[in-house]
């Protein structure tokens, strides 16, 4: 359990050290990747990144288009400082015992000791709702639904991993305030959707969603829902985005008192505590795209997120190309990315002095899905050569039409990507029912798929009986044992559970549904 709640600082702890020594058996996103591909650099304090451009522009794809979907089910963006006061952080319990460990603390000003220490936001529940308690005064103000995009930061312990886990990182925060139950069901099972679909339909990343178990359900909330990902080179689950019902629990008169009157009361007497929600997704996205679609060779895009969909490449130049030739190739180059261009393509003509090879390489590093080469040849047959980045496949395309042919290899593209995961996730999701198949199937790299009591306690031993001696046993880290990853809410892929008769192959109890367990990040 999170050590109790307190309004002083932890005290300083030597977690650099541990984190230096932990990243030796990271396993995670390529170090070498990230850098050539030039996504992002390493900072001076650790466990935080630089974004660089090429990683912040996959970022903004995301933004724009998970913010127009939210805002088309009423939902505002607003901003709100990143300074909590210990007061209203530590006002509900499960909370803050949840995030305690994590919590930085401003505790100067120059060289001033600060009267009451100051936490940095790891999440914006307890700054936000002494406001919506402010405001929603009726229930003409429901429901309520903002949200933020800001950073919030969390002084992990775990392993830090660019994107995945890291201790300051960008994401969204939508919390919203319902009158019913009903309405705050329907809406976290909303954004969860969208979850899914900014990691299948942009990232080209298949992910399940379902529901967390008690144990690792958000620290204050009622129920949280998931979209889990898998990340085939180390056989780990993890948590891709989370849709969280926080029920009363908040707006209690003994939290945060968020009250309105029943408006089916003709006596206005009654009172309703409103429903609320709240739902995030962080830049470790591109961590999990990263992981799932790169290869040797460096990163591999999907185009939705690409910001250079394709890169056009003079080819067959040597030193005894005339001058004339070498300008009607590069100038053929030009003409086709202005072609594209015009059709809304995102592409690039490379025309740098340097070599083709050179260039072959640089993309490729970058991940860029398609590359287009114009030389001597093709420009006599009016032709192109397509170099798809995700297979390797080539072939030779006529000039004409060519926006159209290009934007439909695009989409091949993100569909074949899309494809390929989805049957790697899927044949690495084994159905286990004997106790003894459990480590053996996670030690190949799966996550196991089991009838599971649901119990607490059984979810603890699990995670014991499963945790390799290899690895850190830290309560904290990552790699320690097989952890619930969700109980996916398509329990049809495996066989009905028959009440009474199927059991849990962890401890012999009554299983009630399937659930998915993994060693995770
Ligand atoms: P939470 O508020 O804990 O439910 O977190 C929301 C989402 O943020 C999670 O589902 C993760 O995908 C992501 N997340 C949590 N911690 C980190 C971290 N340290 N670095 C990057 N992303 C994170």
């Amino acid at each position: 359990a999170a050590p109790a709640a307190t309004s002083k600082p932890p005290p300083k702890q030597k977690e650099d050290a541990r984190i230096e020594g932990s990243v030796q058996i990271a396993v995670g996103v390529k170090k070498e990747v990230l850098l050539k591909a030039d996504m992002l650099d390493y900072y001076n304090v650790s466990g935080c990144y630089i974004l660089k451009p090429w990683s912040y522009s996959i970022w903004e794809e995301i933004q724009k288009w998970f913010d127009a979907e939210i805002k088309e089910l009423g939902v505002q963006n607003s901003y709100f400082p990143m300074f909590v006061s210990s007061k209203v952080l530590e006002r509900e319990k499960d909370h803050i015992e949840g995030f305690s460990p994590e919590v930085a603390w401003v505790t100067k000003a120059g060289n001033s000791d600060l009267e009451e220490p100051i936490a940095i936001r790891p999440t914006s529940e307890t700054a936000m709702y002494p406001y919506y308690a402010k405001w929603i005064k009726s229930h003409r103000d429901l429901p309520l639904k903002l949200n933020q995009w800001n950073s919030v930061v969390r002084w992990e312990f775990k392993n830090p991993q660019p994107f995945l886990r890291t201790r300051e990182f960008l994401w969204q925060e939508g919390h919203t305030a319902h009158l019913t139950k009903e309405e705050a069901d329907v809406e976290v099972r909303q954004i969860l959707e969208l979850y899914r679909r900014v990691y299948e339909e942009l990232l080209a990343v298949p992910v399940i969603p379902g529901i967390k178990s008690e144990k690792e359900k958000f620290a204050g909330g009622l129920y949280t829902t998931t979209v889990e990902g898998f990340i085939p080179t180390t056989g780990r689950g993890i948590q891709g985005a989370t849709s969280h019902c926080l029920g009363q629990n908040f707006s209690r008169p003994e939290m945060f008192n968020i009250v309105v009157e029943d408006p089916t009361d003709p006596t206005n007497q009654r009172k309703i505590h409103v429903w609320q929600n709240s739902w995030g997704l962080s830049t470790r996205v591109i961590g999990v795209m990263v992981m799932v679609h790169g290869d040797n060779q460096g990163l591999v895009l999907p185009p939705r997120v690409a910001s250079v969909q394709v890169v056009v490449v003079p080819c067959g130049i040597t030193v005894n190309t005339s001058n004339e030739t070498r300008s009607k190739i590069e100038g053929a180059c030009d003409e086709l990315a202005k072609t594209l261009k015009k059709a809304g393509i995102k592409v690039k003509a490379d025309l740098r002095d340097k070599t083709p090879g050179y260039k072959f390489n640089d993309w490729e590093q970058k991940g860029v899905p398609l590359r287009l080469e114009i030389g001597p040849n093709d420009l006599a047959k009016q032709q192109t050569l397509t170099v798809r980045r995700d297979n390797g496949v080539k072939s030779a395309v006529a000039l004409d039409n060519i926006a159209s042919t290009v934007s439909q290899l695009l989409e091949s593209v993100q569909n074949d990507m899309f494809k390929r995961a989805q049957e790697t996730f899927h044949s690495r999701l084994k159905e286990v029912t004997k106790w003894e198949d459990v480590v053996p199937t996670l030690d190949s790299k799966n996550v196991v798929v089991l009838p599971w009591c649901e119990r607490e306690a059984c979810e603890e031993d699990i995670k014991e009986r499963s945790a390799k001696a290899s690895e850190p046993t830290d309560e904290r880290a990552p790699s320690a044992g097989a952890k619930s990853l969700a109980i996916p809410f398509d329990q049809s892929r495996w066989a009905a559970i028959e009440p009474g008769k199927t059991k849990c192959p962890a401890c012999g109890n009554d299983a009630k549904r399937w659930t998915m367990f993994g060693r995770s990040y």
